[in-house]
């Protein structure tokens, strides 16, 4: 139910790609993440070996495949791209393991989707660069070992807590993302106006990443739809009041929440009080699957302090009412 043009859905790949950083340098934000990919690079270059397993994990639109790409770029390796609902059977991995080339990082999107018939062939893969295949059927099926080119598993996913153990366990270097600070946006507003050759004031360019809720993907989107407001409505520039009205016209507000966002806090607002709500519920009387709230939705809002998560269910924060510009209900009488 929510607007498609504000949720951070990939964008169309012409238009992402000339805006994608290609390397670390060019790479804005996530200075701890950064940091420390740059040692462990560094060191398997130096040591002539496959970089430890990567894993990356956070809300969507925060940078994830685009930092698999520039750690393969940057060990100068070979970049194979597959994700976790696309990989239905065991020969499909195996078929992609079996092509990779010494060193390479194969990128796994929304790992937590793996089929467990798929994830029991990627242990052995991981652990001794091996796959072992079963070949033919009944009494005459028999186990062959494929021996094969040490390679980097970048794993995503936006689900920690739904991946298993065991594979949670085979990662070396487990990353989380960060949301992105209202200057960090800026930053990649503004390299992503002079990008698109879009004049941007500096009072502009803040106000589209202070509306961005601490998502690149979502500032490269309201960027593009504020330079077409520009162009057709104004004289082309981004200025401050040009990015607010058109903004406002796309239901952002000015912390950034859309539509779908405001549904979520009006309800546990005004239909449970403030709460405590179970998840469930919430998913139902918004017509919105859980995942979407878990994976998308709340993290925001949990982030700035607009609701919290107890072991009751999710309830509305001090700060969630002052957004809606409603009061708290006073301590019920008991
Ligand atoms: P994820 O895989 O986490 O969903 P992506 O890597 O696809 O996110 O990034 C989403 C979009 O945001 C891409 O267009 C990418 O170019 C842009 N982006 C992500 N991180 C940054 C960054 N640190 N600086 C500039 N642009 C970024």
């Amino acid at each position: 139910g929510s607007d498609p043009t504000l949720r951070p859905e990939p964008l169309p790949e012409d238009a992402d790609r000339a805006l994608r950083p290609q390397t670390l340098d060019d790479f804005i934000g996530q200075a701890e993440a950064r940091a420390n990919l740059r040692v462990f690079i560094q060191s398997a270059r130096q040591r002539g070996e496959a970089m430890d397993h990567t894993l990356f994990h956070g809300p969507p639109g925060l940078g994830k495949t685009t930092l698999a790409q520039i750690v393969a770029r940057e060990l100068g390796v070979g970049f194979r791209m597959t994700s976790g609902p696309v990989l239905a059977k065991a020969g499909d991995l195996a078929a992609i393991l079996t092509n990779l080339e010494r060193h390479d990082v194969l990128f796994i999107d929304e790992i937590h989707r793996l089929n467990p018939a798929v994830e029991e062939v990627l242990y052995p893969a991981l652990e001794d660069f091996e796959l072992d295949l079963v070949i033919g059927e009944g009494p005459a099926a028999r186990t062959v070992r494929i021996e094969l080119q040490p390679f980097t598993l970048v794993g995503a996913t936006t689900r920690l807590g739904l991946l298993t153990t065991p594979l949670r366990d085979r990662f070396g270097i487990p990353t989380r993302l960060q949301f992105y600070t209202v200057e960090e946006l800026h930053e990649i507003v503004t390299r992503n106006a002079a990008l698109m050759q879009a004049p941007a004031e500096e009072a502009g360019a803040m106000e589209i990443a202070r509306r961005s809720r601490g998502t690149p993907r979502i500032a490269g989107r309201l960027l593009r739809r504020v330079v077409d407001f520009a162009v057709v409505e104004g004289d082309g520039r981004i200025t401050q009041a040009l990015a607010d009205n058109a903004l406002t016209r796309l239901g952002v507000d000015h912390l950034g929440l859309d539509g779908a966002d405001r549904r979520y806090l009006r309800l546990i607002a005004e239909a449970y009080q403030g709460g405590p709500v179970g998840i469930e519920t919430l998913s139902a009387a918004l017509s919105e699957s859980r995942d979407a709230l878990e994976e998308v939705i709340e993290p925001f809002l949990l982030q700035q302090g607009l609701i919290q998560r107890t072991p009751r269910g999710r309830m509305l924060a001090q700060r969630g009412w002052q957004h809606l510009g409603l009061a708290a209900p006073g301590p019920t009488p008991q």
